[in-house]
């Protein structure tokens, strides 16, 4: 079915998601679904919003639809959402809301249709079955190259009516569906600007998880054009969440410690070491319960098995990877759908690729790896300070905020480098 751009509906209604079949916790996670609906519809001051049989009505007093539909479908929890056209609950009314509907949508000849009205009003004069007859007969008149199908029609015409108003729609768009934000618990999400680790994050939240972000940039040897292109993609995850936390660690004198120890192979093994116990010391000042990263297997040598083995142990808390059983090409289908793609592939280098040696060890030896990390100077103090030293951004969709404002940078320096 041809989607229109929903000028002519009054109001949304949104549809709760898989989490409706869990009984207990039903309440708390419509609560919280609706608490994030809210937050959505802030910049938009006419909204007003309802909640009832398990759906959300938001009534658009002039709001724009469509902006509001691709806002709202993003909420976790919610599964669809369709533009609905209110009519009074008479008869007459109802049949020239439907025709005018009809006519927005504008089914191409050879549709097959269908009328399906629910009466929740029990005193409207008319039956359910009487209603879908009353209201098809002349709509069919009117454009007789709808042909009916009432068991799989491509266009279907529901009428819901209640006392005083009558919905009616036809469009049923899908939303992200999942658990919504934060009813599973918060992590920190290892947020680099590759593809992977942002669909990373937003795989996490769609499972109810709250995340906060953590980037490790190498000031001077990576650029402030990188450090953007991660705020730039945390707004986008913002779009799923309302608001996200960003924390930015710098990282270089810690990076380059381990270089010049003789042992370049093992350096990213090292690194992602240092970046899950950085990102541990923030997650337990935040109340984060696990670790989020864009790890799938086999992709790189640090996402071997043995080198997930080894790098894993750097922290005890539950390294979560949402994306380890899944093929690239998978992973870039979900970047293009969430809208993380085309800044993730913006060239701008990470501060691993940067120090990525010749051969980086597919197989790091475990005892290798914790002996040199004994005999770094002050390496324990090195972590610390880099923790110490993190800024902390918030980022929402509507923002413009740039790190920049906040850690200087001085570009020159880099040139040095290459
Ligand atoms: P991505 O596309 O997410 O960068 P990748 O396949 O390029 O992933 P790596 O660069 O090896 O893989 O990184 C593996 C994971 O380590 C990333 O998915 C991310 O979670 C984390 N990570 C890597 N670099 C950084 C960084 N600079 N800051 C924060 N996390 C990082
Ligand atoms: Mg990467």
């Amino acid at each position: 079915m041809t989607t229109t751009d929903m000028k002519y509906a009054d109001m949304l209604l949104l549809r709760f998601g898989e989490f409706t079949l869990k009984g207990k916790n039903r309440s708390r996670f419509e609560k919280t679904v609706l608490r994030h609906v809210k937050e959505m519809v802030k910049p938009y001051p006419q909204v007003k919003l309802g909640r009832e049989f398990g759906r959300i009505y938001v009534e658009l007093n002039g709001e724009p639809a469509g902006e509001l539909t691709e806002a709202l479908k993003k909420v976790f929890g919610i599964a669809s959402v369709s533009p609905v056209k209110v009519a009074r609950s008479e008869l007459a009314d109802i049949l020239a809301v439907s025709h005018s509907l009809l006519h927005k949508i504008a089914p191409p000849a050879g549709s097959r249709f269908k009328v399906s009205v629910r009466r929740v009003w029990k005193d409207f004069p008319y039956g359910s079955i009487e209603m879908n007859r009353l209201v098809a007969s002349p709509l069919l008149q009117g454009y007789p190259g709808l042909l009916v199908d009432v068991k799989s029609p491509d266009l279907e015409l529901k009428i819901e009516i209640r006392e005083g108003q009558t919905y009616i729609f036809c469009e049923q768009i899908e939303g992200v569906g999942g658990f919504p934000l934060g009813t599973n618990g918060k992590a920190m999400l290892l947020l680099s600007g590759g593809i992977d680790s942002p669909v990373a994050g937003w795989s996490a939240m769609r499972r109810g998880l709250a995340v906060e972000c953590v980037h490790f940039y190498s000031y001077p040897y990576t650029s402030e054009l990188a450090r953007q292109k991660v705020v730039d993609l945390t707004r986008v995850l913002s779009g799923y969440a309302g608001e996200i936390t960003l924390h930015l660690v710098p990282f270089t004198e810690v990076q380059t410690s381990f270089s010049g120890i003789g042992q370049d192979n093992l350096i990213i093994t090292l690194m992602r070491r240092a970046m899950l116990r950085i990102a541990t010391v923030l997650a337990e000042r935040e109340g984060a319960l696990a670790l989020v990263t864009g790890d799938s297997l086999g992709q790189v040598a640090s996402q071997t098995l043995p080198s997930m083995n080894v790098i894993g142990r750097a922290t005890e808390l539950p390294l979560l990877r949402p994306l380890v059983m899944m093929d690239k090409s998978e992973i870039v289908e979900l970047s293009q759908r969430i809208g993380t793609y085309d800044l993730s592939i913006l060239p701008y280098e990470d501060c691993c690729t940067l120090f990525v040696p010749k051969s980086p060890t597919t197989n790091p030896n475990l005892r290798i790896v914790n002996k040199i990390e004994a005999t770094l100077p002050g390496y324990q103090s090195l972590l610390d300070a880099a923790a110490a030293a993190t800024e902390t951004v918030r980022i929402t969709p509507y923002g413009h905020e740039k790190p920049a404002d906040l850690i200087p940078v001085q570009s020159e320096v880099r040139e040095e480098w290459f």
